[in-house]
């Protein structure tokens, strides 16, 4: 986006060759407003299947935050799938689940060596978790295996504080087909694809309004009109005028990601693992880049800010969870805007007939946007009627601007009660090593002075000796240390 401090790319200059505004009418059978991941994929998924196709971009091509992700391609959605069986049941989220891979699948073909020479594709993701949970972690791993097919390990917390030096994070989910390509790059890849599939691409060209009453749908630019069977919406939050009512069911959320200066062998102490991590709470995202730097995302706003405000933020959040890395020097900051739904479930569907929209794909884009791009260009030319599967999270207010206070607050909310869940982890966790060293030199001391040692009451249970008044205590017996929230 224009706040970026990034440099041109060999691609953006590329891409700054080929820019054309559209200064003539049209008449096609698709006509996509938007040239981020969403639309772009819409487009080359219809221009395959043989339909002429517009895409009008009112910037240009990965403007937003398409063109400034991270590139971490995982399965799923940015909702936990034990909350998508609870709102829609096991089957739908099954397929729901089953079309998030072949998203997945969609930009690992997309990214392959011939299609996209310049797109190094690296394999795994880490998901850790920020407090100790063990035991609910076995369950989703089953689940995840077991109903949904899908290739995860569950590791100990000691195999992740091998890899991953900081008593931070507890146990992982690692997906070993999850993967990462070049997400700054990728999008200008996708469009370059989508041109020779023969979509046509014009960029400086903001749809300015739409009437979407008739058979044929009529769209207004700056200098030129268009006529089309279908309009596929794919604006994210720029969206604006054309539809300000769809546009007003997003909250847009900031995100602002670095990559340090090169950090050399103390990097290589810190961290060997070479996947993406994300933690449980969303709230950091990062891997090694270019052999020994950090790729980091982590600050996010509800308001759009200069993203070099935010590289102190980053490398102090750095610092946090590698203390020994020390000082870092970052290198590159650069920020984008993603939509975010009330129900945190992407909007893929049909409006009205021939109307339809694909946004609101939040922090996880990259395989949601291609399947949202498959599914429509699938469904307009094919009849395909999955995206029916998203009629559920249907289209909610997001407030507006009292809306996105309210959203600042409650995401800061949720991120202090993270911190705060991870300390009272570490903290148990710092108890349990203490309680083991004590025990150990009470038996030691019990060897010594030959007595038997005490019997210890069954977990869960206090000691008779030590049990506390009830009323005195009311957290006693339920497991919470006295003093810490929960
Ligand atoms: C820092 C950061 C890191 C991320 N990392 C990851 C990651 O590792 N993995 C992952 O899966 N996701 C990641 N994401 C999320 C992902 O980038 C987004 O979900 C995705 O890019 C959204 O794509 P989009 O096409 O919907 O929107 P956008 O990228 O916003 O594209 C929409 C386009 O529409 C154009 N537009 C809007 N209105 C109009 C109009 N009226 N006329 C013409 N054009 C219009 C805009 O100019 C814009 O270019 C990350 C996001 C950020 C910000």
């Amino acid at each position: 986006m224009s706040e970026t401090s990034s440099a041109p790319t060999q691609a953006d200059v590329a891409a700054l060759q080929q820019r054309q505004r559209l200064s003539f009418d049209l008449d096609v059978d698709i006509c996509v407003v938007g040239a981020g991941l969403a639309g772009l994929t819409v487009a080359l998924e219809a221009a395959r299947l043989g339909a002429s196709v517009a895409v009008l971009e009112g910037r240009h091509v990965g403007w937003n935050a398409s063109g400034h992700q991270l590139g971490t391609v995982m399965p799923g959605y940015g909702v936990p799938v034990g909350e998508l069986i609870a709102r829609i049941g096991f089957d739908d989220t099954r397929e729901l689940w089953s079309l998030s891979k072949q998203g997945a699948e969609f930009v690992r073909a997309a990214a392959a060596k011939e299609l996209m020479p310049s797109m190094a594709l690296s394999e795994g993701a880490l998901e850790v978790s920020n407090v100790d949970v063990g035991d609910r972690l076995i369950s989703r791993l089953q689940m995840l295996s077991e109903d949904f097919e899908t290739d995860v390990e569950g590791w100990q917390v000691d195999h992740v504080r091998d890899l991953l030096k900081t008593r931070r994070y507890f146990h992982g989910v690692y997906y070993p087909k999850a993967f990462q390509i070049d997400g700054r790059n990728y999008v200008h890849g996708l469009a370059a694809l989508a041109r020779r599939a023969g979509a046509r691409i014009f960029e400086d060209t903001p749809a300015v309004s739409i009437d979407a009453s008739g058979i044929r749908k009529r769209i207004v630019t700056p200098s030129a009109r268009l006529r089309a069977g279908h309009i596929v919406l794919a604006g994210n939050i720029h969206l604006g005028a054309p539809l300000r009512r769809l546009w007003e069911t997003l909250l847009p959320v900031w995100r602002y990601a670095a990559v340090t200066a090169p950090l050399g062998e103390r990097l290589a102490e810190a961290i060997t693992f070479q996947g993406s991590v994300t933690d449980s709470n969303g709230v950091d995202h990062f891997r090694i880049v270019e052999g020994d730097r950090l790729m980091w995302a982590s600050p996010e706003t509800t308001w759009e800010a200069r993203p070099q405000r935010f590289a102190g933020a980053i490398a102090g959040r750095i610092r946090t969870i590698f203390p020994q890395l020390g000082k870092v020097e970052v290198a590159e900051v650069w920020g984008g805007a993603i939509g975010q739904t009330v129900h945190g479930m992407p909007q893929i569907g049909q409006l009205r007939r021939g109307l339809w929209v694909a946004s609101g794909f939040g922090r996880q884009g990259l395989n949601t946007s291609a399947m949202a791009g498959q599914l429509i260009a699938g469904s307009i030319l094919r009849g395909d009627d999955r995206w029916r599967l998203f009629s559920p999270f249907e289209l909610v207010w997001a407030g507006g601007p009292a809306g996105r206070v309210a959203g600042q607050i409650v995401g800061m909310w949720g991120r202090g009660s993270a911190a705060a869940a991870g300390a009272l982890a570490r903290y148990r966790e710092r108890a349990r090593v203490r309680e083991r060293i004590r025990e150990a030199r009470l038996a030691e001391a019990n060897r010594q002075a030959g007595t038997a040692p005490r019997r210890r009451p069954p977990p869960g249970r206090p000691h008779p000796e030590h049990a506390p008044p009830v009323a005195a205590n009311p957290g006693a017996g339920n497991g919470r240390e006295p003093g810490f929230p929960t």
